[in-house]
């Protein structure tokens, strides 16, 4: 091929095989891989012969328009992107079409929503004499969106979802409320213990086995993992999102939550008010330890606490010495924290689902007690949160990358303090002291963040990719000189 084809710094392009007929493409030789826009990415078919099936919405102003594509599976690749993160995506081979060439390219395949192009042409998909001119757009002629004007438009079908809630519990009342929350309304709910979950660890096909049987594909996954399977249903959850389930909080966010440390780490940058804390390692930092929280009174926690099993008050400097240097010698992992007095033995739980704070609670320790788990002997009454709470709430489970979370919080004198995120928070106490259907409002909410397929009508596809292929739609390029944001 000696004849150069040149390509302006954006183009049109189409994937007649994948029934694309035309796409906005931003030509990027700064990139390696091109890139796809893809939602919904699913593996199927045989270990042999992997594929992937995703949806493509290729016009950005009418996600309306929705194209079923699958494709052959080439691998796995971590990607970092432009701004930093890195993804696990699936690769796929497709032949691209750009006037009058087409030729084979690898795609990866992801979430491109916010982006300008739904499209990213990349340098290993420049070659046999293309030449790239980032002065011009549009060298190979432009197809438009008129090609979709014949596509089915659809409103998103809500249809039922197949759920897996991963609980080593099924029969307690957090796990009955979300199944029966979810049948509710008409999805289907399966318990899934944690411990019985095997998985063939494999790039292009990821299984996940239930008592040695293959477990089918499920929308989504609701984790209600306990403290003492942390590790383990980490590694099932994101063995889930490598088969394309949507996950409703994810293994890195549910392990910052249970890092104590980690986690007061993540709250306190992004600047939320929390007892001010201190850890060390060292023996000989005990006086250091106390200094950084302004002295005694002050509580000593233990990293692995749950249910205030491993919380100490120590009223004096002396008392803090002995406990600290106590703890110490157990070689167990703790925090010091200023005591809150003015909370008066309260905390506040404010439930979080998507962003939104839909139930909160008020727990008052018994008497003589600063602890105010139910388990301590504390009881629940409704309260009314302030806005201040409402927002500190929201930002610690944001911060947590928490989609539904149970935040606990001191009322002090200068405003919340953030105790604990919790990522598996119970509905029990929550419900009967809120009245709320809670389960349904997090059943809700997933609905919301699930993509449902719906197969465009066959007939009228074929006759859009005729269109796409007609002459008279193809419009001469208009040369561009300089090009709106291209915003990577
Ligand atoms: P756990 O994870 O074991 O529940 P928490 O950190 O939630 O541990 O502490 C248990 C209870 O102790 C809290 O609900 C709260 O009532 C009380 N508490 C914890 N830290 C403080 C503090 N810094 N000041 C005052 N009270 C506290
Ligand atoms: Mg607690």
């Amino acid at each position: 091929m000696s004849e150069s084809f040149t390509l302006g710094w954006e183009e049109w392009a189409s994937f007649p095989a994948l029934g694309i007929p035309a796409i906005k493409a931003k030509v990027d030789t700064g990139a390696r891989t091109s890139a796809l826009h893809a939602i919904s990415v699913e593996p199927f078919g045989p270990d042999k012969n992997p594929q992937v099936r995703f949806v493509i919405h290729p016009i950005p102003s009418e996600p309306e328009v929705e194209i079923v594509c699958a494709a052959p599976a080439v691998d796995r690749r971590e990607v970092t992107s432009s701004n930093g993160e890195s993804e696990l995506r699936w690769v796929i081979e497709a032949m691209v079409k750009v006037g009058g060439r087409e030729w084979p390219i690898e795609l990866t395949l992801t979430n491109r929503e916010s982006m300008n192009y739904r499209m990213l042409l990349g340098r290993t998909a420049i070659r046999d004499g293309i030449v790239v001119n980032p002065a011009v757009s549009y060298v190979q002629g432009k197809i438009g969106y008129k090609v979709y004007a014949d596509f089915p438009r659809q409103k998103p079908v809500k249809r039922p979802l197949r759920i897996a809630i991963l609980t080593r519990e099924p029969n307690n009342y957090s796990s009955r409320r979300l199944k029966e929350a979810a049948e509710v309304r008409g999805h289907v709910a399966e318990m899934i213990n944690t411990a019985r979950c095997s998985m063939g660890i494999n790039t292009l096909s990821p299984a996940i086995y239930y008592d040695g049987r293959r477990l089918p594909r499920y929308d989504a996954v609701i984790p209600r993992i306990g403290a003492s399977m942390t590790n383990y249903g980490m590694a099932v959850i994101r063995q889930f999102a490598m088969t394309g389930t949507y996950i409703l909080n994810p293994a890195a966010a549910i392990g910052a939550s249970r890092d104590k440390l980690y986690a007061h780490q993540l709250l306190a940058r992004a600047g939320i008010g929390m007892p001010s804390t201190a850890f060390a390692h060292s023996p000989k930092d005990t006086k250091t330890l106390i200094e950084l929280v302004g002295g005694a009174p002050l509580v000593v926690k233990l990293l692995e606490s749950t249910q205030g099993r491993g919380v100490v008050l120590a009223d004096t400097r002396k008392a803090a010495e002995s406990v600290i240097d106590a703890f110490r010698g157990l070689d167990a992992n703790f925090i010091v924290q200023e005591f809150v007095k003015e909370a008066g033995g309260a905390d506040i739980r404010c439930f979080v689902v998507g962003g939104k704070v839909v139930a909160s609670m008020k727990r008052q320790a018994k008497a003589d007690e600063f602890r105010s788990n139910l388990h301590r002997g504390g009881t629940a009454e409704s309260v009314k949160i302030s806005p201040d709470e409402r927002s500190a709430a929201v930002r610690a489970a944001k911060a947590m990358g928490l989609s539904v979370a149970g935040v606990d919080l001191l009322r002090s004198d200068s405003g919340p303090k953030i105790l604990e995120v919790n990522s598996s928070p119970g509905l029990e106490g929550i419900e009967r002291t809120s009245g709320k259907d809670v389960a349904g409002l997090i059943i809700e909410h997933l609905e919301g963040q699930v993509r449902t397929v719906s197969l465009p009508k066959p007939s009228r596809r074929k006759s859009a990719l005729k269109a796409a292929d007609a002459p008279e739609l193809t419009e001469i390029a208009a040369i561009k000189a300089s090009g709106d944001a291209a915003g990577e």
